[in-house]
């Protein structure tokens, strides 16, 4: 097939090509160029189209997918607390296959919708990262499941610094040998002793942080989520990562994540 007229945003810098060919075979790109013609393959003219990679949805929860927009307007806790939230009882009570099939739904959405990788914090420890594999089986879509121990604390445990319990470190283990990594709750249900465990996996940690900015920031207030009214083309999250810098330039960073963070915090609390 032979995409006729298509701009295309390409490679790492996502140059624009405007209207040129692009040759597709065997489900495979071939070649880009402008004087690309050919009577035996198919053409389609893509005049005012624009082709770019693939999106990649970097946190998801597609587990929840049956309970989408389950109790909206109720606070996050209630909502989604990993211990007692509506979503958890629902995930409960709802039986695996059918968890599967709305799992499936939501991949297929994705790929509609131009999103061709997501990482996914999977819930539910071992078995919820297996049931989401079996979910993915047979989809064209790439994937990073980051699975979760079911082991949550109370403030007291947590004031205490209450290490993790043995039988949970040997679930660590296990889980981590069937997913990409761990992708932990947050900061409000795991001691300092059990960030610190989490945080000894060599494959991927993550973590949801708006914890982390009130602490730096000494907020006292309670943290909305979703408050804002949604516009058209918003950015709402950026990853990070430096490793290419590290890389190529032999950058180091001079400060730790930390203090960065209250390096900036103290930057806009003293701007006039
Ligand atoms: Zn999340």
């Amino acid at each position: 097939m032979i995409l006729k007229n298509i701009s295309i945003l390409y490679g790492n810098n996502l140059k624009f090509i405007e209207k040129t060919n692009v040759l597709i075979t065997d489900n495979t790109f071939q070649k880009i160029n402008s004087k690309i013609t050919s009577a035996k393959h198919k053409v389609v003219n893509c005049d005012g189209l624009l082709l770019i990679p693939g999106l990649i949805n970097s946190h998801t929860h597609i587990g929840d997918s049956i309970a989408k927009d389950i109790a909206l307007d109720k606070d996050p806790n209630s909502k989604i607390n990993p211990i007692f939230g509506i979503k958890q009882k629902i995930l409960k009570e709802t039986e695996p296959r059918k968890l599967i099939y709305y799992m499936r739904k939501t991949v297929k959405s994705m790929l509609k919708k131009g999103t061709t990788t997501f990482v996914d914090f999977r819930e539910g420890g071992l078995d919820g990262v297996l049931l989401m594999q079996k979910a993915l089986s047979n989809t064209p879509i790439r994937s990073i499941v980051l699975g979760r121990i079911e082991y949550y604390q109370s403030k007291e445990q947590i004031k205490r610094n209450t290490p993790i319990p043995q039988p949970y470190q040997d679930q660590i283990d296990t889980l981590l040998k069937n997913c990409d990594g761990i992708g932990i709750s947050g900061s409000n249900e795991n001691s300092d002793s059990c960030l610190k465990r989490f945080s000894k996996t060599k494959k991927i940690r993550a973590i949801h942080c708006a914890e982390k900015i009130r602490k730096i920031t000494g907020y006292k207030g309670k943290i909305q989520w979703n408050s804002f009214p949604k516009r058209a083309l918003e950015i709402p999250k950026l990853e990070v990562d430096n490793s290419k810098a590290k890389r190529l330039l032999k950058w180091k960073p001079k400060v730790t994540l930390d203090e960065g963070l209250k390096i900036t915090s103290s930057y806009y609390s003293n701007r006039k």
